[in-house]
């Protein structure tokens, strides 16, 4: 395979981290040519000395000065702001753009990556959520394939190799995330400390929220969907403690095939990176005989909202999950900054759909003015919560 050079938007995030050790481990296949983060500059610096970056981008300017004044004796360029990340995407000099920045703020460098023909390797799924129509249609135009990073996107993607038969159903698997077991009573109070606590994957924090309150489980539902062309009716989400099973595709003879191994996001990672070759990793592997048992039960409507907020808003369609993905990242951050109570979570979320404007056919401009638009919406209800 030819040396692939990379793009990390997103590299001191927990995707980002976990890029670097993949492709550190594969210097003949792998290099680094573009990092960019948004605060994090002692970190952006460490990995820039370390892989040597054509270019770097620290999102927030005040920081500039500091990690261009480090980067100085380098030959490493460096660039602040959102713009200098969407005008360095399109370089010839990048074959993959791996999209890992956290939430809504993804979409737009992805759309710039995409209409220069780059390879996508998606880990930002709010990006699918929020344009889904708008970024599928432009991966098509533009023959610039969207690849899944997402574990059980990833899962799905590669039980699909080989396969031209038609999907007959998506089974999506979901830890549960820490309260799994908590009554409902509980979970109104739960705290900040217990919801990062996730008891399988090492991930950030607005992702381990999203987990905590299985909101994650409907994003990557309606991810799904735009990825592999399929109806949200197509798309079962089954929960499975272990994350032993990433995801399984049912097929219309009945068979079923599924992907497994310990949970080790390297693994998505380093897969949309080599695709569509497969490479060695040093995983944990599985030991059968000790993995004793795998259990499997269907998500509890009650006591996890988030879930069928994300049916009923792609159901819906139009710009209804771009308000939904908006007004979960405004209640998300609210949570994290203690200002809300967990179950009020979905609540907003709820709410903010019944109010903000919908479109039924929304352009790139709509999708930008909704996310605004929900954020809004959701942060007044916060406030009243709040009062
Ligand atoms: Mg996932």
């Amino acid at each position: 395979m030819n040396k692939r050079r990379i793009a990390i938007l997103g590299s001191t995030g927990s995707i980002g981290r976990q890029a670097l050790d993949v492709i550190s481990r594969h210097p003949d296949k792998f290099e680094t040519e573009l990092l960019t983060a948004n605060n994090n500059a002692s970190l952006l610096i460490e990995q820039a000395i370390r892989f040597r970056p054509g270019s770097v981008v620290i999102c927030n300017g005040d920081l500039y000065q500091t990690v261009s004044d480090a980067l100085d004796p380098y030959d490493i360029k460096v660039f602040a702001g959102m713009g200098s990340v969407n005008d360095l995407v399109k370089s010839s000099a990048i074959d993959i753009v791996l999209a890992a920045m956290v939430g809504f703020s993804g979409l737009e460098p992805t759309i710039h990556a995409i209409k220069s023909g780059k390879i996508i390797a998606l880990a930002n799924k709010e990006t699918l959520v929020a344009a889904g129509s708008i970024v599928m249609r432009l991966s098509r135009e533009y023959g610039s394939p969207v690849l899944p990073v997402d574990s059980e996107h990833s899962a799905i993607f590669q039980c699909l190799q080989g396969e031209r038969a038609e999907i007959e159903k998506i089974l999506l698997t979901a830890s549960g995330g820490p309260f799994l077991h908590t009554d409902a009573h509980t979970l109104r109070t739960v705290t900040k400390k217990q919801a990062l606590r996730h008891p399988n994957w090492n991930m950030g924090a607005k992702v381990t929220i999203d987990s905590a309150s299985m909101m994650n489980k409907g994003l990557e539902m309606i991810e799904a969907s735009w990825l592999f062309n399929l109806p949200p009716d197509k798309i079962e989400i089954v929960v499975h403690p272990q994350s032993v099973i990433h995801s399984m595709v049912q097929f219309t003879d009945g068979s079923i095939k599924a992907q497994l191994g310990a949970p080790d996001m390297r693994v998505p990672i380093q897969y949309a990176l080599s695709y569509p070759e497969r490479i060695s990793l040093d995983t944990e592997r599985l030991d059968f005989p000790a993995l004793s048992r795998l259990s499997f039960f269907a998500p509890d409507p009650e006591r996890f909202p988030a879930v069928s907020l994300a049916y009923a808003a792609h159901k819906q369609g139009g710009n209804m999950a771009c308000i939904m993905n908006g007004a979960n990242e405004m209640a998300v951050s609210a949570f994290l900054e203690d200002k809300i109570l967990f179950h009020r979570i979905p609540h907003i979320i709820e709410k903010t759909m019944e109010k903000c404007s919908f479109v039924v056919a929304p352009s790139l401009e709509d999708i930008y003015r909704t996310h605004a638009e929900a954020k809004a919406l959701a942060a007044e209800l916060i406030r009243k919560e709040t009062e």
